[in-house]
């Protein structure tokens, strides 16, 4: 049985479905971002915090679970700088607790979901994993003080981990059962989708002066089933004992402008936004792209989704959801 901690949120609920086709699954979710409904029924859900040791104790003691996986983080950058202690005590001291009953009930196998923040500004156009993890904001720290932990804790008590550094999550599950929905919504694919519907009356694109071709900041954009598929292939890799440490960059290795990912909502929804210019938003680098040749090599990876087949899940979604989640 493999426990998911943060199982009902974006990313993790995306992953449950696609998990609960080959093991047993077990959500545990305080529900502070999540919901509920968007846990495959397939699963186990238990509503409750990863700080929480009574119910870690519980659930440890009630199920045989061979691997964990992390996705109950907060995570919005600007919120880390207005409010680190909410960003430290959850992402760092609360997965302390849980790591501390991972090694009490000698449960040895980590997923841990980190980011493309851990790098900050880098310095080149392609990032590695070799590329140095200089994070500007608490966000990033937060996840970056986990992946030491963890390092220290393979050598000291050999718990087994994949770390994966996502780049910017976008698009539905295939059902368009599942799909991007956060409250308040800061990221830009549904932003666009929901103005598009008549849900907001413009977009605002955040500063047009970085060195870019057009002025506005460059992503890569990863399908969630893409990467929900990376998990699997992750935890599979450490069940099986291929090794007992690894770190991947989950990205499809090229990058979109701000303007670009805006006229390719456009193009596919056949409908033309408002767009307003206006000034950079704090803590934003002006270009992140994964090179993810590393996890294509050793895990046989690879993100099968491009900007477009992103949006047009997204779109399915947001256009058959526009009533249920407004
Ligand atoms: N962005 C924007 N307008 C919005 C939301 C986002 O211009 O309403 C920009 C943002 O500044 C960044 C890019 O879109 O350059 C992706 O932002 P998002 O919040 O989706 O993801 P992040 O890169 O912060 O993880």
């Amino acid at each position: 049985m493999i426990l998911v901690v943060g199982g009902a949120g974006y990313i993790g609920s995306h992953l449950v479905k696609e998990l609960v086709n080959k093991h047993e699954v077990i959500v545990l979710d305080n529900l502070s971002t999540g919901s509920k409904h968007l846990v495959d029924n397939k699963a186990i859900f238990i509503e409750g915090d990863l700080g929480d040791a009574a119910i870690l104790d519980k659930i440890f003691t009630s199920h045989p679970i061979k691997a964990v996986m992390h996705f109950a983080a907060n995570s919005l950058v600007g919120e880390s700088v207005k409010d680190p202690y909410k960003y430290f005590n959850n992402n760092v001291s609360n997965t302390l607790t849980l790591l501390k009953h991972m090694l009490k009930y000698e449960v040895k196998n980590f997923i841990f979901s980190s980011t493309a923040a851990t790098y900050g500004v880098p310095d080149v156009q392609l990032i590695t994993e070799d590329t140095l993890t200089r994070p500007i904001n608490p966000y990033g720290r937060s996840k970056l003080i986990v992946e030491n932990i963890l390092e220290d804790f393979n050598n000291a008590y050999g718990m087994n981990y994949v770390v994966l550094r996502y780049f910017n999550a976008a698009g539905a599950h295939v059902s368009s059962s599942i799909g991007e929905n956060h409250n308040p919504e800061t990221h830009l694919v549904p932003i666009i989708l929901e103005h598009l519907l008549g849900k907001r009356d413009r977009i605002s694109v955040f500063g047009t002066d970085y060195p870019t071709p057009d002025g506005t900041c460059i992503r890569d954009y990863i399908h969630v089933t893409d990467l929900a598929n990376a998990h699997i292939k992750s935890l599979e890799a450490l069940l099986e004992g291929r090794f007992s440490k690894n770190t991947f960059n989950l990205g499809n290795g090229k990058g979109y402008s701000v303007k670009e990912v805006i006229d390719t909502c456009e193009r596919i929804t056949n409908l033309k936004a408002i767009v307003e210019f206006s000034k950079r938003r704090d803590g934003d680098p002006s270009i992140l792209v994964a090179s993810s040749q590393k996890i294509q090599k050793e895990l046989g990876w690879k993100a099968t989704n491009n900007l477009e087949s992103i949006i047009e899940s997204a779109w399915r979604w947001h256009s058959k959801n526009i009533q249920t989640h407004s």
